[in-house]
């Protein structure tokens, strides 16, 4: 049920593809979405989730309006960041709640965010509960706030982008948590709701995700007795971080977590209401970038292809040092099939940044592409485009294409 298959590509998006690069003077780099393949993925990760837990999107893996609007009508909600962020949900056509976490948070946009209707604020800091109550003070409006924990995590439970469990700007350690839920109870105009936690990201073991949350509700009700009333305490949103395996085909055990949480949530007699809130494991399946080969190129034993675009507009590879998968869609089928089925070749993807680093991918191997020829890379839908540093070089923006084409057949290539 994964929508994205290795070396396996929609056809709508191979046809969209060459119909780009038919359409362009110039050869092209392009970010495609599949919209139906976002809206079969958030259903089927719903269709897991166990009674009464919820689903909200980090929007900062993709916030472009089409995806928005995609995800509203399945999601209880989103998570935001910033004021920019804010706007992107207000200009949504279906109304979500929405909660806001974040460092270093302005004066303005919390009041933005509270004017707004904000659901819960993640406080991060004690002078961000201070700087908080005075605004909701001043607004007239008791807050409810979630207190962001970071906590004292075993090593076994660490990944590689951790935002707890280690000196961090996130949250409020678990030391100082008494201190933080007096203060919040001192607030005249917040109220505790619970406690959040996002430790980290990029978390392809289900069994350690499994033990993460188990950690959390062990701990859940020594949190929650530092509350002098506890009743309004009920909350525990439990980040996001599933990861998302660019590499091999295999990916995160979804359904296990649902299964292993629900089973859990079943024998505490005291459970929190349980909310995630997934960004990369939501939008990474449905994005494809595309790249038209300008030129190939050999250079002291190796060979290149340059590429229309480059880590200026999908700076994913580059952030994540790794080699991102890439399927080779010539432009024309020949009578007897796909054309070029001939020599491989062990390639750099390269794009047309002036700087060595400009690599989205090393030791490829694909079927002698030549000039004109369209790569396209996968799994681009999350922390793609909008972590890039798009205006480097003064490169004109890529193209954006959203499709909705109902179910799409996938055709293999190569
Ligand atoms: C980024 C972020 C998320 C989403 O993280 P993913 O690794 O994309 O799932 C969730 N919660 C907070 C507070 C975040 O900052």
């Amino acid at each position: 049920m994964m929508p994205w298959l290795m070396n396996r590509l929609p056809a709508a998006v191979v046809d969209q593809a060459r119909a780009l690069a038919d359409a362009q003077p110039d050869p092209v780099s392009a970010f495609v979405y599949d919209l139906h393949a976002l809206r079969s993925h958030v259903q089927w990760l719903k269709s897991f989730l166990p009674q009464g837990v919820e689903l909200y999107y980090a929007i900062k893996a993709n916030s472009e309006p089409e995806i928005l609007e995609t995800l509203a009508p399945w999601v209880d909600g989103f998570e935001i960041s910033s004021g920019g962020e804010i706007q992107r949900v207000l200009n949504c056509s279906t109304r979500r709640n929405f909660i806001f976490s974040g460092p270093g948070k302005l004066d303005s946009d919390l009041y933005h965010a509270l004017t707004h209707q904000v659901e819960m604020i993640h406080v991060e800091s004690l002078d961000e509960i201070r700087r908080l109550n005075m605004i909701a003070a001043r607004l007239n409006r008791r807050q409810a706030v979630l207190i962001r924990i970071n906590p004292v995590l075993s090593d076994h439970l660490a990944t590689k982008l951790s935002m707890a469990g280690a000196p961090t700007p996130f949250g409020i350690d678990e030391q100082q948590l008494a201190q933080a839920v007096a203060l919040v109870e001192q607030s005249e105009n917040l109220v505790l709701s619970g406690f959040h936690i996002h430790a980290m990201s990029h978390q392809l073991q289900v069994e350690r995700h499994q033990q993460l949350l188990d950690w959390y509700l062990d701990k859940w009700l020594s949190w929650k007795a530092l509350a002098s009333n506890t009743q309004s305490v009920r909350y525990l949103n439990v980040g996001g971080g599933m990861g998302v395996n660019y590499l091999r085909p295999e990916q995160f055990d979804w359904p296990s977590l649902c299964r292993h949480l629900g089973e859990r949530l079943a024998r505490d007699r005291q459970a929190p209401i349980v909310r995630f809130e997934p960004g990369r494991f939501v939008t990474a399946f449905c994005g494809y970038y595309l790249m038209q080969v300008l030129d190939m190129k050999h250079s002291h034993g190796q060979d290149f292809a340059v590429c229309r675009g480059g880590t200026h507009q999908f700076r994913l590879p580059a952030a994540q040092a790794h080699d991102h998968p890439v399927i080779h869609v010539p432009r024309r089928r020949t009578a007897d099939g796909p054309s070029n089925v001939g020599t491989k070749r062990r390639l750099t993807i390269v794009g047309q940044l002036c700087t060595p680093k400009d690599v989205l991918a090393r030791d490829v191997v694909l079927s002698d592409p030549v000039v004109d020829d369209l790569l396209v890379l996968p799994l681009a839908g999350a922390y793609g485009y909008n972590i890039s540093h798009a205006d480097f070089l003064c490169h004109p923006r890529p193209l954006q294409v959203y499709l909705d084409a109902g179910p799409l057949n996938t055709h293999a290539m190569e």
